[in-house]
């Protein structure tokens, strides 16, 4: 099933990161996933959050969460998320500073939909600078548009738990439940992932996000993978790249 880490391969042999590791054992990762709308980056981060127990910060997650209580940074947010555009950047970068000052980031975070302008990336690399806490990899999840297309059509989320579901990738066909939560609500599909919703989320990406790829491979940190595979393979692909980060990366975090 998408989005559920069990059943995960066990991750090669490598540098920092190996099979013996228990899960949580390592915490030194601090990586940007980075990829168009539907390209993986949630289902992926799930995974790595079961392997290696560093959170997972979603900034749409984050947002979505605001939407629904109906914080004023929710209540700001909302039109542009309906719509497909970006939230503006002073909502974005204030829910994230917030994150990032809890604890539980203190030794890695995955970073999940953010940055997704220059103006969020220049932010995220001084606020990172200033905590002394620098990004170890930024990883571009690269898939076809009509694979993109659809996965999106295919995802559904569980509104108790957040957890998202494809039902392309379930074995046993759609999952109309949620699995993971006890009185298993039904599965929904985001408002956002409506088709014209999307077309233009995926314009947004490639006007304002994409370019941030030259961005963080001038500063030697991009890594990219081929997503256009299933979850598992995908997930191999990851865990190999990340092994091969440098080792003075991993030894300078490894303590
Ligand atoms: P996602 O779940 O990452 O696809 O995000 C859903 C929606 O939340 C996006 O279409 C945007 O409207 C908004 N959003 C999420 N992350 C950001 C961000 N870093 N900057 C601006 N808007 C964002």
């Amino acid at each position: 099933m998408a989005g559920c880490g069990r059943g995960l391969k066990q991750a090669p042999a490598g540098r920092g990161l190996t099979p013996a590791a228990p899960t949580g054992s390592v915490s030194w990762m601090r990586i940007v996933l980075m990829g168009a709308p539907g390209s993986g980056k949630g289902t992926q981060s799930q995974r790595l959050v079961e392997r290696f127990g560093i959170p997972q910060i979603s900034t749409g997650d984050l947002l979505r969460s605001a939407v629904a209580r109906g914080t004023e940074y929710g209540v700001r947010a909302k039109a542009a998320m309906d719509s497909g555009q970006l939230v503006v950047d002073e909502i974005v970068l204030g829910i994230i500073r917030e994150r990032l000052a809890e604890r539980d980031t203190e030794r890695g975070f995955i970073l999940d939909g953010f940055p997704r302008n220059f103006a969020q990336a220049t932010a995220l690399s001084s606020l990172l600078g200033t905590l002394g806490r620098p990004l170890d990899a930024v990883v571009l999840f690269e898939v076809d548009y009509a694979e993109i297309v659809r996965r999106i059509s295919g995802r559904r989320s569980c509104q108790q738990c957040g957890r998202v579901f494809n039902i392309h990738a379930s074995p046993a066909g759609t999952p109309a439940h949620c699995e993971r939560c006890d009185d298993q609500p039904t599965l929904v599909q985001r408002a956002d992932d409506e088709e014209s919703t999307v077309r233009r989320r995926l314009e947004v990406y490639e006007q304002q996000t994409r370019p941030l790829a030259d961005y963080y491979a001038a500063q030697g940190l991009l890594r990219t993978i081929d997503a256009n595979a299933s979850v598992d393979e995908v997930t191999v692909r990851l865990f190999a790249l990340l092994e091969s980060l440098p080792a003075q990366r991993l030894l300078r975090n490894a303590s």
